[in-house]
């Protein structure tokens, strides 16, 4: 059954009190701590007035302090959205306003623009967390100079978060309905559009960490770890999506393990933390997978501890996968997810020849994955390419405020819910599924469908090839013909013209996939979270074609 997303907190923290549930540069928070100290923040955020179903906004890098105000919010009852660190001012005040937050948590190296956020949306209360808390005291004095954080202004409505600490537990949990009570206000990655928030229950998260746990198990009984010590995973994800904030964060306090938690992303940091902590699950995305493979020397790092590295956000290349199986040692394993389905729905098994590279492997216990038609509310026979649907507890209540998108994004079919994830997928005899691309990069060229994503696999089969992206662009007599942007590797880049990658593919590809146009990049347009984004490349050759 379905859990408040606390009952696991709470749980963890009355079993292994002691247990380390994150390590911040060198310092053990425990889990008596993280329990604690979220008794005390609920109980302040109370006293401000905040109460069931009000919106708290959390705008800060990873930090034990955002795990402790997710906490604090969910038990009493409130719902948190999370913002990217990266967001101005004005995408600040953009998520306020349409999710109508009362209070935002922020970290002092965001506070300029929290504060410039606050003029244009008036927050009731700032509340702002110190990079330092809970650093070890002998770092915090050095810690400061490097970090330069702004002078802080407290008072009025910006108050410090260390004195949040000073409030009396009360132990208060709200009554929740898991199955309705919407404990996150996500937003979607904002990779083809402007972000929407997805209404995440207690039950969705709660349903995927219960859904979760088997692939873990497997990492457990493979390690000879049992229930009385902790998995360490690689907190390199950021908590404000929803990737990272379920498979890593929740996950981790639902299962009583231990975090490696990193604000910024500094992989020779990384990678060294995971021979000295031991740390067996890694997830991450292609990207993060792309620059252990090409930018550093891993054979300088102890990774014989990794037993789990699981990609996803975006489409794993299959020589990508290879060669970083080849250089670490460690399994790399494809899943999917998405913000609406808080999180994974698919993943291929860890253990060796039950996964299948280049597919996103399996359903999920008690998930149901089927093909719809594009168009129609109906799903198609085994074999057949179509959209992605998916039926299942972790799925979200639906968009807030969007009812034009809940409209095309449910249907009802055979006794289930289905949502649309945007996706073309097929599945195999085995019941595997392949994601083929996004409905939205599907290039038409003479009425052919081309998949963006086909042409990409055979571009990253070149030797030179480190990065591709291809979209369709307008041509008169096509339609719309494949065009790739690519980056080189630097060993590469004087060797390799245009001319042979266009050879390159049309040896490997029907004469409709051919890319017509290779335009070289030294980088391309990234999210936050490492997606390419097709739609600004897009956008600049649309201005050049009007
Ligand atoms: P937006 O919906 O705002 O355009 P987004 O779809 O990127 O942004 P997320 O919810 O973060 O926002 O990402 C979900 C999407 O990521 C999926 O719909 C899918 O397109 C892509 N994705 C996730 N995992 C994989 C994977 N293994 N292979 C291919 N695509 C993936
Ligand atoms: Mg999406």
């Amino acid at each position: 059954r379905p859990e408040p997303l606390y009952a696991y907190l709470d749980r963890t923290a009355s079993s292994y009190p002691e247990r380390t549930a994150f390590v911040y540069f060198g310092s053990h928070v425990k889990y008596k701590t993280l329990a604690d100290h979220s008794d005390r923040v609920a109980k302040a955020l109370r006293e401000m007035g905040v109460s069931k179903g009000d919106i708290v906004a959390l705008y800060m890098p990873n930090h034990p302090a955002f795990a402790v105000a997710f906490y604090a919010a969910a038990k009493i009852g409130a719902t948190v959205t999370p913002m990217n660190p990266l967001y101005t001012p004005g995408e600040v005040a953009r998520q306020a306003r349409d999710s109508e937050a009362r209070v935002l948590f922020t970290a002092d190296v965001q506070y300029d623009k929290a504060i410039k956020a606050n003029e244009e949306y008036r927050f009731e209360k700032v509340i702002v967390a110190e990079m330092t808390e809970y650093m070890p005291a002998w770092l915090k004095p050095i810690a400061r100079r490097q970090i330069r954080a702004p002078r802080i202004k407290y008072g009025g409505a910006v108050v410090k978060y260390a004195e949040l600490l000073s409030y009396e537990a009360e132990g208060y949990r709200a009554a929740v309905k898991p199955e309705e009570d919407v404990v996150a206000l996500m937003y979607t990655g904002g990779t083809t559009g402007t972000p929407k928030g997805a209404e995440i229950t207690h039950a969705n998260i709660s349903s995927n960490l219960q859904q979760l746990k088997p692939f873990y198990d497997v990492v457990r009984r493979s390690r000879g770890i049992g229930a009385d010590a902790p998995l360490v995973l690689v907190g390199v994800l950021p908590w404000y999506h929803i990737y990272g904030q379920v498979t890593v964060l929740h996950y981790s306090i639902f299962d009583g393990d231990t975090v490696l938690v990193y604000p910024r992303f500094d992989l020779k940091k990384i990678l060294s933390d995971i021979g000295k902590y031991k740390a067996s699950v890694f997830h991450g995305v292609p990207t993060i997978f792309n620059a252990i493979v090409n930018s550093v020397d891993v054979r300088r790092y102890d990774l014989t501890s990794l037993a789990f590295c699981i990609s996803g956000s975006s489409p794993l290349p299959v020589e990508l996968a290879r060669r970083f199986e080849a250089a670490t040692g460690a399994p790399l394993r494809e899943g999917y997810g998405m913000t609406e389905t808080a999180v994974v729905t698919h993943l291929n098994p860890l253990l060796n020849g039950r996964h299948k590279a280049g597919s996103i492997g399996l359903p999920l216990p008690s998930t149901y994955a089927a093909i719809a038609d594009l168009e129609k509310p109906e799903l198609l026979p085994p074999g057949q390419t179509g959209e992605l649907v998916i039926s299942g507890p972790q799925v979200m209540k639906g968009y807030h405020n969007r009812p034009e998108e809940n409209k095309e994004a449910f249907f009802n079919c055979c006794g289930l819910r289905w949502f649309r994830t945007g996706d073309i997928a097929y599945m195999d005899e085995e019941g595997y599924f392949y994601i083929v691309d996004r409905k939205k990069d599907m290039i038409k060229y003479k009425g052919y469908s081309v998949f963006s994503r086909e042409i990409e696999e055979v571009l990253y089969q070149h030797p030179c090839v480190k990065e591709a992206a291809v979209i369709g662009v307008p041509d008169q007599e096509a339609g719309e013909a494949p065009k790739a942007f690519v980056v080189l590797k630097d060993e590469c880049k004087e060797q390799i013209k245009p001319a042979d990658i266009i050879k390159w593919a049309s040896e490997r590809l029907a004469p409709y996939k051919r890319p017509r146009y290779v335009e070289f990049r030294s980088e391309l347009p990234k999210s936050a979270v490492g997606k390419i984004l097709k739609r600004i490349l897009k956008e600049e050759e649309l201005s050049k074609w009007a």
